[in-house]
């Protein structure tokens, strides 16, 4: 009889994950259910930058189409958020009501993008204000792309801040200069407020003059998505913690992978780990190779097309 394995987020670790477990033959020895938090199949993160800068389209960055789950009798509920897992009684307990026993549950849940204190952040009812973006998703994306075209229907030339340099910043910031926007990119100065009451009209920064805006997009850094992992009683520092075999420390038939995952101390914030969690996972699942082991990842060194772009707005010479 087949044993149920439950796969928790649907990103690119969770998906890529599960195509390892198929190579295995996976699909002979589990039943698969998969929830994800994003209303779609998995798609390529990376090239968000892209589709803002009208190089990609949506449909040209997934991964993994909605056919492909039915394709490989894997039940997914996308759109779907777990809330925590039972790890005595071996279930998973979804947002919208459902439970589903496991033998197994990979947790896969990525990060968040941080959000650094400020003032003029928030709405009153804690959700970020209108004009204030983050940059992880097919949403943020699309939440983007509509406010910058709204400026141009209206005949004006938006302005945007971008605060935090790394990648992701260059990214947005290429990929809004393409949307027709004046763009400043901000790295390594703390920025202490949004100015505005109505809509947005400025930010303050620590040692600098205030910046005039109607955008501000923050890309300064993530943080690993572990509150399943804490209602649920799991081992949690700055990530889940994992061992060489990516299961959970002291922890029976549950496994982390990707970014929501620390293992001997690092968090990973890069595609290339993910990529060998992913396999060290799928042979212990799967019984392919019980020896196999992950010794962890060089740190990060992220080779990126978009090394002339951030030359181009003064990050690196
Ligand atoms: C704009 C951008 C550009 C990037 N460029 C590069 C690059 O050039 N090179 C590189 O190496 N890396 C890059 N990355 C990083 C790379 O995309 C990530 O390392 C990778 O996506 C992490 O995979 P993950 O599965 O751990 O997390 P994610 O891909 O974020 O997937 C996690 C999924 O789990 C879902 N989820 C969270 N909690 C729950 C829950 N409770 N229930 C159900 N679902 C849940 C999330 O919504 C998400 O869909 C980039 C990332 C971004 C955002």
């Amino acid at each position: 009889m087949k044993k149920q394995l439950v796969v928790i987020g649907n990103g690119m670790a969770g998906a890529r994950a599960l195509e390892e477990i198929l190579a295995r033959g996976g699909g002979d020895l589990f039943d698969i259910t998969v929830f994800g938090d994003e209303p779609y199949g998995n798609y390529n993160r990376m090239m968000l930058g892209q589709v803002l800068a009208g190089e990609a389209s949506e449909a040209g960055i997934i991964l993994n189409s909605l056919p492909w789950y039915q394709e490989n009798n894997i039940t997914l509920h996308a759109g779907v958020r777990v809330d925590r897992i039972d790890k005595f009684s071996r279930h998973v307990f979804a947002a919208d009501g459902r439970v589903v026993q496991y033998h197994h549950v990979i947790i896969a849940t990525g990060s968040r993008p941080y959000l650094p204190p400020m003032e003029g952040l928030f709405t009153p009812s804690g959700t970020l204000r209108r004009g204030v973006f983050t940059f992880r998703t097919m949403d943020d994306t699309r939440r983007m792309m509509q406010f910058a075209g709204l400026g141009q229907r209206r005949g004006q030339q938006g302005k945007v801040v971008v605060l935090g340099g790394e990648l992701r910043g260059v990214e947005a910031a290429r990929g809004l200069r393409a949307c027709g926007l004046e763009v400043h990119l901000h790295a390594g100065n703390r920025p202490t407020a949004i100015l505005g009451s109505d809509h947005i009209s400025g930010v303050s920064l620590r040692d600098q003059p205030d910046l005039d805006c109607d955008m501000v997009v923050i890309t300064a850094g993530n943080r690993p998505n572990v509150d399943v992992a804490v209602v649920s009683g799991l081992a949690v520092e700055r990530g889940i913690v994992v061992d060489d075999h990516l299961r959970v420390m002291d922890e029976d038939g549950i496994y982390a992978v990707g970014e929501c995952a620390q293992h001997r101390g690092e968090v990973y914030g890069h595609l290339a780990p993910l990529w060998d969690q992913a396999a060290v996972l799928a042979d212990h699942i799967t019984g392919a190779d019980r020896s196999s082991m992950y010794p962890g990842s060089p740190a990060a060194v992220v080779h990126s097309p978009l090394l002339p772009a951030s030359r181009a707005f003064g990050l690196i010479p």
